[in-house]
């Protein structure tokens, strides 16, 4: 047994025996971890604001068991705005889902936490969240080594930049993990998605901007949503299964 001291982020909590709750958490220090919060369930128990989905933490654990247990959690910064709105906490959820479903246990990956605290940070402030929320899945597939080839054919790995940095529209397959040149789109079995010159530049542009600087970017509502479409589609392949809470931030996004 071993007392081990980090910061985390609450990704989801599930009941526990009579009344405690496991948690997962992503941790600055250790990557997802799971631990139990002894008496989370009771409403006196000094631990139940802290056992909230997005609470961020300065936790101590004991370690060592087959289930590390939360000794002690402060809360840094509850994020109670986004569990009170429902479009935010809609996204949040989401978020959280794809870190839980994409992030290996125990693999620590400091990055991807402060990306994803400096992401709450800025969709708890945000009234449009649709565009941060494309951006964001950009860069979370780019932190965990998703990321669809957007510069190569990814079937043939022909370059799809003319050179004077103009892309060209491509096919976009996730079963094949990105763009798809014109020459090997008739060759696919499956059916790709088309993206434009157009989307395919804002794609690129998503992954580099700011997320508190997305918001100022000039795109049309159109083109927002084809993007959600490729991604999703290349999310849901990638993850292997279908994510809970995509089917309601579906229906809010219309
Ligand atoms: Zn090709």
């Amino acid at each position: 047994m071993s007392l081990v001291q980090t910061e985390g982020i609450v990704l989801r909590s599930r009941p526990f025996g009579e009344a405690d709750k496991v948690l997962t958490i992503f941790s600055k220090d250790h990557g997802k971890i799971e631990a139990v919060a002894k008496g989370a369930r009771r409403p006196r128990s000094r631990l139940v604001g802290a056992a909230q989905p997005f609470s961020y933490l300065k936790i101590l654990l004991f370690t060592g068991r087959s289930l590390d247990q939360l000794s002690q959690a402060e809360i840094i910064k509850s994020f109670s705005a986004l569990r009170n709105d429902l479009t935010q906490m809609a996204y949040a959820s989401y978020w959280s889902e794809l870190v839980d479903s994409f992030l290996p246990w125990r693999e620590p990956n400091p990055e991807l936490f402060l990306f994803f605290l400096a992401g709450l940070v800025v969709l708890e402030k945000t009234e449009d969240p649709v565009l941060i929320s494309r951006a964001f899945e950009l860069r979370l597939l780019f932190y965990l080594g998703y990321l669809p080839t957007l510069d190569t054919c990814a079937h043939c790995g022909a370059p799809l930049d003319t050179g004077d940095k103009k892309a060209v529209s491509a096919g976009f397959s996730p079963e094949e993990g990105g763009l798809i040149c014109a020459r090997c789109l008739p060759e696919l079995l499956m059916n790709p998605v088309f993206l434009s010159a157009q989307e395919i530049l804002i794609m690129k542009n998503l992954l580099t901007t700011d997320l508190r600087r997305v918001s100022q970017l000039k795109i049309s509502q159109d083109t927002i949503k084809e993007l959600g479409r490729a991604l999703r589609l290349f999310i849901e392949y990638q993850a292997d299964k279908p994510l809970k809470s995509l089917l309601f931030l579906e229906s809010l996004e219309g």
